[in-house]
């Protein structure tokens, strides 16, 4: 079922293809199409549709399935190229219009998602399940660009690469590192996968939450893709074919999770066929599984020292000395499996879209358990900059306490989570402890219709 190995004999004809629409975007006048997985992009889609249940490939159909991770599978690129007008209608969503690559701006892109989700609930109601394709196809070619190691991941120029990494010859001196697929020679490389099961997961049981999940996912889907751009690209300096090769295999096998809970979630939406089991393990969403807003600490922040440099830390906490432990509070046995260590004064964002989905933020805080003695710190909520929630100050001795606020909003909501030192508190003793940070579900009317689907 699964693909061992892609033979690139195969992808050359279409990198030929491929090379062509370069041409064309270069001619129409600069595009900002990076062209990224290639036909990686095949290999993602195809290997997501494989993964669906029994159920969704009848309901959209053995043939339908086929052409979307074929014929499907790049329209907003030949749009990009070509501006042809018969595929406008596909890809002039009323958020982010055409631009569909990138991981874009939260607020319109939850509006393109639903927009083009949408399009696929109305088609195959109407019994046009070759149309739902195309607006399928669109939605996960822009979740497939992110996940790859080029432009659409780097959070860094194309010249800052080349002053960290200076090309080690000339050869790939002439190449581009992360414009194009073709860019460092990715076009050859080849998937080494085991024939991995993997089970979709469902994102969402309304169109709203779907989205809220779908975008989050997608910037964890950049993060991870920009976390292997170094190491692809010393590999390439190295001329390391083998470590390439996995990379590429890790990065697709990553987008291949992420696109299959996205056609898994169309398919349940658009069919209304929602599991209650599956439904009910969205009732609450664990924050730390979502990428802050500020994983990258602005210079000069003061927080305790060993948070310098780094503004939190994912399921850990450091000590004042820096070691790296699990969180806990002093006087519990338990040891927290999620949330974030911070220091004094650190911060963590969120921003949510649309803002209805969840409306209930709750959490465990107080100081780490190895935290100095004269530690004393509070720790506050805030939404859209207002403070909605404050514990503290506290100190050591006092272990964890809860806190909860509560999250009423429309569009998007700016959720800010603060770890305030108190007056006189000595920052070098503060190591902080959002413990079992979640937000529970809004019971809208509109999920509740869904439900009893
Ligand atoms: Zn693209």
């Amino acid at each position: 079922m699964n693909r061992q190995r892609v033979p690139w004999i195969g992808a050359r004809a279409l990198s030929v293809l491929m090379m062509a629409l370069v041409v064309m975007v270069a001619i129409s006048g600069g595009a900002s199409s990076a062209l990224a997985w290639g036909w990686g992009h095949k290999w993602i889609t195809q290997w997501a549709v494989e993964r669906l249940p029994d159920w969704q490939q009848d309901y959209f159909g053995p043939d339908e399935l086929a052409k979307l991770s074929d014929e499907y599978r790049a329209i907003q690129d030949t749009y990009s190229g070509s501006k042809s007008a018969e595929l406008k209608p596909y890809v002039d969503t009323p958020g982010v219009g055409a631009r569909l690559h990138d991981v874009h701006a939260i607020g319109p892109s939850v509006v393109s998602i639903k927009w083009l989700v949408q399009q696929v609930i109305d088609r195959m109601a109407a019994g046009e399940p070759d149309e739902a394709m195309k607006y399928l196809g669109v939605l996960c070619h822009w979740h497939e660009d992110p996940g790859s190691p080029t432009a659409h991941a780097s959070p860094i120029s194309e010249s800052m690469w080349r002053w960290l990494l200076p090309p080690a010859n000339d050869q790939v001196q002439s190449q581009s590192y992360i414009y194009g697929y073709k860019n460092v020679g990715l076009d050859v490389y080849e998937m080494h996968t085991p024939d991995e099961a993997y089970t979709p997961r469902l994102l969402g049981s309304t169109l709203d939450e779907a989205a809220a999940r779908m975008y989050q996912d997608q910037r964890l889907l950049a993060h991870f893709a920009a976390s292997r751009i170094l190491r692809l690209l010393v590999a390439v300096n190295d001329n390391d074919q083998a470590t390439r090769d996995a990379l590429m295999t890790e990065l697709a096998l990553y987008n291949g999770r992420h696109v299959a809970n996205i056609i898994y979630t169309v398919g349940c939406l658009a069919s209304g066929n929602i599991d209650a089991a599956e439904d009910q393990q969205n009732q609450s969403q664990d924050l730390a599984a979502w990428l802050p807003n500020n994983y990258v600490l602005e210079r000069g922040a003061l927080y305790s020292p060993p948070y310098h440099g780094v503004p939190f830390l994912v399921n850990q906490s450091y000590t004042p000395k820096r070691a790296v432990v699990p969180l806990a509070f002093i006087g519990e046995e338990r040891v927290y499996d999620t949330g974030f260590g911070v220091g004094a004064n650190g911060v963590i964002q969120f921003t949510i879209a649309p803002g209805r989905v969840f409306d209930r933020f709750e959490a465990m805080v107080g100081l780490h358990a190895s935290a100095g003695k004269d530690a004393r710190v509070s720790f506050v909520v805030e939404k859209d900059g207002q403070e909605i929630a404050r514990v503290g100050p506290m100190s050591v001795g006092d272990g964890g306490r809860a806190i909860e606020a509560v999250l009423a909003g429309d569009d998007k909501i700016d959720l800010t989570l603060r770890c305030e030192n108190a007056t006189g508190s000595p920052l070098s003793q503060v190591v902080g402890v959002w413990a079992s940070p979640r937000l529970h579900r809004a019971s809208t009317d509109e999920n509740q219709t869904k439900q009893s689907d």
